[in-house]
């Protein structure tokens, strides 16, 4: 077995393709980026010279896929209307960066409902798809709905979830979605051990579908089994354990699927090139 594709989040600093170098440098087989600053509303504009770059960079360097994750202002399921259109408009110029680029896949939060209720969240979520896709028809891209840990009134912490708001949505056949490993096991998908993994991907099969996972975040947890708080760690040093990531890298039904760190790291990334060692290094056993 050789492993699934793995690699981590890189910074775009300096332009969009320099993403790709820090990935190599590294030793990525995919990455993560955002395709704009992700604290911030506002996205320059990208040029053609910023898309030649990166594709050009991207195909020399093997890395693949690139996959793009939101910007985290974003909350597709605002109960206030001028947050609300705020956020569509913004996702949709992240979906339109992503098609320009050429990227496959763009994460996102599901988003919080702040106090009006789990159902109502998901209905607004689902009305920001209708939205988004009315005004995206011919595109290539994937939108992955994120597993999320169920911090503060954050949606997307249960399966029913996310099945809820692809069924709500007119054109759900259009979405996909990414497993978050710390963020399933803080909220309460105990995959630490061959057991509640199995139980917990027999769960996300009936429900929503292993056709539609297209990506996996690789981190491990700061915090308890169902503790609802969502704090990466590095690989094995947590509450998840090496286990997890070892049943992962062997799994024969996620092979295909890129996984990708989201763990701390200082300027050097000497941090992901130690956790995709110790990754690597499962696989086989
Ligand atoms: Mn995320
Ligand atoms: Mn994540
Ligand atoms: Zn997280």
């Amino acid at each position: 077995m050789t492993g699934p594709r793995l690699g981590a989040h890189m910074s775009i600093a300096g332009g969009i393709h320099k993403a790709i170098d820090r990935g190599l440098d590294v030793g990525c087989d995919t990455i993560q980026i955002f395709n704009k600053s992700n604290n911030q509303w506002h996205a320059k504009g990208l040029s053609d010279e910023d898309i030649d770059r990166f594709k050009k960079a991207k195909d020399e360097s093997g890395i693949d896929p690139v996959v793009c994750h939101d910007s985290y202002l974003i909350n597709l399921a605002s109960p206030e209307e001028g947050p609300l259109k705020k956020s569509r408009e913004a996702f949709l110029v992240e979906m339109q960066r992503c098609e320009a680029l050429g990227i496959p896949f763009l994460v996102m939060h599901p988003g919080s409902h702040l106090g009006t209720g789990v159902d109502a969240g998901l209905e607004r979520i689902a009305a920001s798809f209708d939205w988004l896709y009315e005004r995206t028809e011919n595109f290539k891209l994937t939108v992955l709905l994120e597993t999320t840990a169920g911090q503060g009134t954050n949606l997307g912490f249960k399966f029913e979830q996310l099945r809820a708001i692809i069924d709500q949505t007119k054109e759900g056949e259009r979405l996909g979605v990414c497993l978050d490993t710390c963020h399933v096991f803080a909220a309460g998908y105990d995959i630490s051990n061959s057991d509640g993994y199995d139980r917990t991907w027999k769960e996300f099969d009936s429900i929503i579908g292993l056709d539609r996972l297209k990506a996996i975040h690789l981190n491990d947890s700061k915090k308890d089994l169902a503790s609802r708080v969502d704090r990466h760690n590095h690989i094995g040093k947590g509450k998840l354990g090496l286990e997890a990531f070892r049943l992962l890298m062997n799994d024969e039904r996620l092979q295909h699927v890129p996984m990708i760190l989201e763990t701390p790291k200082g300027d050097d990334y000497a941090e992901d090139k130690e956790n995709l060692a110790i990754l690597r290094g499962l696989i086989g056993l």
